[in-house]
């Protein structure tokens, strides 16, 4: 048996015609010929340090170098499947990333019996974050602020391209978490709080990484992961990996919603969340993995661990004896692949046992395996594992950085623009100032060129500060900077230390404005839990002592989440908020200040005003009721700071007759077609997000306030008037009910967009 592999697979390899031969199966035909621990090998997936010469399972030697005793333990002898990261958290050269890619796939290619290349997978969530010289879009978060799904497209497209061209097919990304609670230390990894603008981007991105057709087998593409599935970021303490308590319909409204679409787009994988709901980790929940995702969903992708989550049944949760019981739990609720991802010896001898002992059934190990295989055959590993890396001119090229400055540019959000002081008039003076006005580090946000993104300033010394790129465009003569205060780089990523508050404020008393960089420095998972939304004091210090010198103050807001300004908002004239933007929001900054680009982000989540007032837009109604301190506004909503969908523009528009094709709709099938006129009423031209929203007056389970149902970005050229057209299905209105079912009842709506709104009745 064990030589029958060979002749098999090289009668594949010479079939005339491949497409006759489906990938599943080939899959099929490795997968009769494989051994129990080839099999389980196959399921295994380590971190690179792991195989890396140097000094210790968590620190390599740099440049990386294959240690051939490791790889041939690892490869060889246990049959690892699968591979990631990087080493020492870190950006590698290109050539280093190819050449050790290359020596990887030949090894397991030449020195295992079945000769099954390996699957390398890496987060590349904004770009191909650990190769050197690799695009670095805007973090997700200003891609939804961007409202554009062709920004999302374009930023997948050029990861994929960008990955492959390092010889990597397989990215840990898009995240369809919601963004729900500004505590969390990955909201920015998100499409912000709202389900269908996360489905709708997401999507969007699926198709940027594998293709208009689904070929991922195409050299430009790669497979996506989504993730975290389920309700990850749905905590009660905002803190990462934290337990949430979520009723079953809620989950399906809002956190698996997003979800269903992009499975049935073909999303090649889905990535299990590190976190608990109920009580039940889900990496432990039968229900949500095999009864929800495999046979509710139809998802019938490869389904993976995230980071060392099946021992933590045991050292964590709790719910597993040992670390044994932990891999019978998680492979029984259907995890196909473990991230590992170090001690890959333990798991492989616990998981052959357990198929021995009749704990885990040979079918299950057989169905996770032949999910691999086959993705291995989707991607085309089997025919071209080593890539030619002649084939990727583009890789860092002017083309994909142009994509990236475009969707910067497109995300930046103008809040608040008091006496149009915005765009900058007569070439002032400007002191720049604050602990994010000079770093690459703020721009980007963790997973850039490092885990944490703490290396951005070394990798990216090529690109723009806030700083560089002010001055570029208001001349170095014109542009002063003093930080005031800077974060202590030892320690927390949060600690603060003051600088030179009182230089800064003299300084600004001789500017004819003051742009003020507030924020936060890069994080994400653990080291980005937060104690206090409260942006840290020095900054708000900074931000009053600088308001005392009576010149104008431009806020920058260069964060993760919205941390809370309250107290110092109404001293600023003007405030952008700029997220996370990049290797180019500096220069797509510079280009807001000056006029050259009019702003048309809108913010993707709702800044809130007070710390004990944290709700997304979709609250219910029994949220506004008069407590008489000031968290609810009289004209009957949650008091925010800014709501979810606003954003500025240097245009000035306005909306006018909404109307609805019919006031009453007899069939569940009918559709709703809407239409609204769009105003241009100033000099300049630009570009505004028109927001369909609905409202279910009266319903079984309160409703909520109102929902995102459609929206549009449109050009609006100066003094032009546009009319708006929506198709809204009916059943697009329905929710889930007590009995987790989705129902649309009958009654009365509201539709409603911008300041105005109209009724209907479903009969
Ligand atoms: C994160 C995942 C990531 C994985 C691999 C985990 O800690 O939660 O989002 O894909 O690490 O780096």
């Amino acid at each position: 048996m064990k030589y029958l592999l060979i002749p098999v697979l090289i009668f594949l390899s010479c079939d005339s015609n491949p497409e006759n031969t489906s990938n599943e199966l080939k899959a099929n035909i490795i997968l009769s010929e494989m051994t129990l621990d080839e099999k389980i090998g196959q399921m295994a997936q380590i971190n690179l340090t792991v195989i890396a010469k140097g000094p210790s399972k968590w620190k390599s030697s740099y440049p990386l170098v294959i240690d051939p005793k490791r790889a041939k333990k690892a490869i060889k002898d246990f049959k690892i499947g699968s591979i990631i990261n990087t080493i020492n958290g870190k950006a590698l050269k290109p050539s280093n990333w190819r050449e050790s890619i290359s020596q990887i796939q030949n090894f397991a290619i030449d020195s295992t019996r079945a000769k099954i290349p390996i699957i390398y997978g890496i987060d590349g969530i904004h770009g191909a974050t650990y190769a050197d010289g690799a695009t670095m879009f805007p973090q997700q978060i200003n891609i939804a602020a961007s409202w554009n799904k062709q920004n999302a497209y374009n930023m997948a497209k050029v990861i994929a391209y960008e990955t492959r061209a390092i010889g990597i097919p397989w990215n840990f990304s898009p995240i369809l978490d919601l963004g729900i609670d500004p505590r969390f230390p990955r909201q920015f990894e998100t499409f912000g709080e709202d389900p269908l603008l996360v489905g709708t981007l997401s999507r969007s991105m699926i198709r940027g990484f594998q293709g208009d057709k689904n070929d991922t087998s195409n050299k430009f593409k790669v497979a996506s992961c989504l993730k975290h599935f389920v309700g990850y970021q749905a905590v009660i303490s905002g803190k990462d990996r934290t337990p949430a308590y979520i009723p079953d319909n809620v989950l399906s409204e809002y956190h698996i919603e997003p979800f269903k679409e992009a499975i049935k787009d073909g999303a090649k994988t889905v990535m299990i969340s590190s976190g608990l709901i109920n009580g039940i980790p889900v990496h432990a929940n039968y229900e949500l993995i095999i009864k929800t995702l495999r046979e509710k969903l139809g998802f019938e992708g490869v389904i993976l661990s995230d980071w060392e989550d099946i021992n933590k049944l045991h050292t964590r949760d709790k719910v597993a004896k040992n670390k044994k019981e932990a891999i019978k739990i998680a492979i029984n609720s259907g995890i196909d692949m473990s991230m590992i991802p170090y001690d890959y010896e333990q798991f492989c001898r616990f998981l052959i046992e357990l198929v021995k002992e009749g704990e885990v059934s040979l079918k299950r190990i057989d169905d996770a395996v032949l999910r691999i295989l086959k993705l291995k055959f989707d991607l085309g590993l089997f025919d071209n594992p080593i890539t030619d890396f002649n084939s990727y001119k583009d890789f860092g090229s002017k083309k994909h950085n142009e994509l990236a400055y475009k969707a910067a540019s497109e995300s930046i959000t103008l809040l608040k623009n008091k006496n149009d002081i915005l765009p900058l008039k007569n070439n002032p003076s400007i002191l720049v100032t604050g602990p994010n006005a000079n770093t690459m580090r703020g721009l980007n946000g963790a997973w850039t060129y490092s885990w944490q993104g703490n290396l951005a300033d070394e990798f990216a010394f090529d690109y723009n500060t806030i700083y560089e790129s002010v001055s570029n465009t208001f001349g170095p003569s014109n542009v002063k900077f003093i930080p005031g205060v800077a974060y202590n780089e030892e320690g927390s990523y949060f600690e603060m230390k003051e600088v030179n508050i009182k230089k800064a404020v003299d300084e600004g008393r001789k500017s004819d404005i003051i742009l003020l960089c507030l924020g936060e420095n890069s994080y994400t998972e653990k080291p980005g839990d937060l104690n206090d939304l409260n942006i840290h004091k020095l900054q708000s210090k900074l931000a009053r002592e600088l308001s005392k010198t009576g010149k104008p103050i431009i806020l920058i807001i260069n964060s993760g989440r919205p941390r809370l300004i309250t107290d110092f908002e109404p001293l600023m004239d003007g405030i952008i908020n700029i997220y996370l933007p990049g290797n180019h929001g500096g220069d797509a900054l510079a280009d807001i200040l000056s006029g050259k680009i009019n702003p048309s982000g809108k913010l993707p989540y709702t800044y809130p005003a007070f710390p004990n007032s944290l709700l997304t837009y979709y609250y219910k109604p029994s949220e506004i009721q008069n407590n008489n301190q000031g968290a609810y506004d009289y004209v009957g909503k949650v008091k925010n700071l800014y709501d979810f969908g606003y954003g500025l523009s240097y245009s000035k528009f306005s909306y006018s007759n909404l109307s609805t094709n019919r006031k009453v709709y007899e069939s569940l099938s009918d559709t709703i077609h809407i239409n609204v006129e769009l105003h241009n009423n100033s000099k300049v031209d630009g570009y505004e997000v028109v927001q369909l929203y609905s409202s279910d007056l009266f319903a079984e389970i309160t409703p909520d306030v109102k929902r995102l149902r459609d929206f549009k970005r449109i050009f609006i050229k100066s003094g032009e008037s546009k009319s708006i057209n929506f198709s809204l299905p009916i059943n697009s209105l329905g929710y889930y009910n007590n009995k987790n079912e989705k129902v649309v009842e009958k009654g009365e709506f509201s539709i409603l967009v911008n300041n105005l709104s109209t009724n209907i009745l479903i009969k």
